[in-house]
């Protein structure tokens, strides 16, 4: 019988019926893989990637089941106030994942369709303001948004406050990387901290906010600590597992979670023995939900992700000790934020970090600014010696994307790649 199919069918019922009914039937879903995933882990993951999967599942049964003690905010906020206020906060792309994971994200996209979103809209708001239409998704207390990284968030964000009449709080950084724009970002987040203490009943001290970035920093000094060991090592892992890990680095910034997270990958990556499978640098979010992909990157002793971008650039080095400036520097300077050089530079840099042999760009569908900046980031990195392959495909909704051809060009890449190892070519 395939439990999952039976599953969605009634979770589609119900939905029909009473949203609240289908939300406590989800939670218990979930609440039930939790357990068997305590139970019966998969052991051939190590323990921090176990950890990481179990701290996300945790965290969508609490927006089911007690949203008072969550928030909705995009991923690029920053975590660390959220953190220290007790709150745990999740994005779009987080819940539509999980959506998309337990196979009903058609439900949300067909609802969305019927009120009038275009298609062309990335399938991770699309999932998520279908959700939130159909009822599924509980109200949040509050939301906390802004610019960077995403132009989805600019509708998505906007529209769930209406939809729910709840405060939203909206940070705005500037297209230039400079001190001034610092400055003007590290003042708003002394009032998202306001806003947050209000809207959250819970007054955020200036240590507790101090001991947040001071844990994400210590979080960060670990994941890159553990990227040294990536040049020659590969802790076994799934895409959906390396997905867990975009989740802790950015909205979960400055929880123990990822503290404890950062640690436990260093120690698992130093017991692992070094390996001699392919090295690969992923940029943007990973296609967990496409089939072939999934299969050839799990557990693999062929190839390996050494890193991804989205975690790489949330967790550089801290440059201050000021707490607001130094959440503000990580915004302003964010690889995702100005122009594309940016964020070819960095994924240069997480290149020559983890010695990766090439880079596999994935250009999610209706992600504008990844899709736009593709072709440059690919010509530049080629022009600077690193073999880069974009994958198109729609990373939360398999049915659009043609899984037989993106093999296909995977498998063409790491052949090329492989050939070019045997002809001693180090792109170093
Ligand atoms: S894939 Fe692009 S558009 Fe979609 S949520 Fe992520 S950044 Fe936003």
């Amino acid at each position: 019988m395939d439990y999952i199919s039976v599953f969605d069918r009634i979770l589609q019922k119900k939905l029909e019926r009473d949203p609240a009914e289908a939300r406590r039937f989800l939670a218990f879903g979930y609440r039930a893989y939790r357990r068997l995933g305590r139970i019966f882990p998969d052991r051939r993951l190590p323990e921090s990637k176990r950890f990481a999967a179990d701290v996300v599942m945790r965290l969508m049964i609490k927006v089911l089941t007690k949203p008072e003690e969550t928030c909705m905010a995009s991923l690029f906020v920053p975590g660390e106030p959220l953190a220290a206020a007790g709150i745990l906060p999740y994005s779009v792309e987080a819940f539509s994942s999980y959506l998309a994971g337990t196979h009903i994200e058609k439900l949300f996209l067909d609802r969305t369709s019927e009120d009038g979103v275009p298609e062309t809209m990335c399938s991770f708001h699309r999932i998520f303001d279908g959700a939130a239409a159909s009822g599924l998704m509980p109200k949040p207390p509050f939301m906390v948004y802004t610019n960077l990284a995403c132009d989805g968030n600019m509708m998505t964000f906007p529209y769930l406050k209406e939809l729910y009449k709840v405060p939203a709080f909206y940070i705005d950084v500037p297209w230039d990387r400079n001190e001034d724009a610092v400055a003007y970002v590290a003042d708003q987040l002394h009032r998202m901290v306001e806003f947050v203490s209000d809207s959250a009943h819970r007054k955020i001290t200036e240590e507790a906010l101090q001991a947040a970035v001071s844990r994400e920093a210590q979080a960060a000094a670990d994941y890159r600590e553990h990227l040294r060991y990536q040049r020659e090592r590969c802790l076994p892992g799934t895409m959906t597992s390396d997905m867990y890990g975009v989740f802790l680095s950015r909205i979960l910034a400055g929880t123990r979670d990822t503290a404890s997270y950062t640690a436990g990958l260093l120690q698992d990556i130093s017991r692992e023995p070094a390996t001699d499978a392919l090295r690969v640098a992923w940029i943007h979010l990973m296609p967990f939900m496409q089939p072939s992909l999934r299969k050839l990157f799990s557990f693999s002793d062929r190839i390996y992700l050494t890193a991804n971008d989205i975690v790489y650039d949330a967790f550089r080095p801290f440059r201050s000790k000021d707490p607001y400036e130094a959440m503000a520097a990580r915004m302003v300077y964010s690889a995702f934020n100005g122009k594309t050089e940016a964020r070819i530079d960095c994924a240069e840099q997480m290149v020559r970090d983890t010695n990766a042999e090439g880079v596999i760009l994935f250009a999610h569908w209706g992600c504008r600014t990844t899709i736009g900046a593709s072709g440059l980031i690919r010509d530049a990195l080629e022009a600077r010696g690193i073999p880069t392959l974009i994958l198109e495909a729609d990373g939360c909704n398999p049915a659009n994307s043609p899984d037989g051809q993106l093999m296909t060009r995977v498998e063409a890449f790491m052949e090329m790649l492989e050939e070019k190892r045997r002809q001693g070519g180090k792109m170093r």
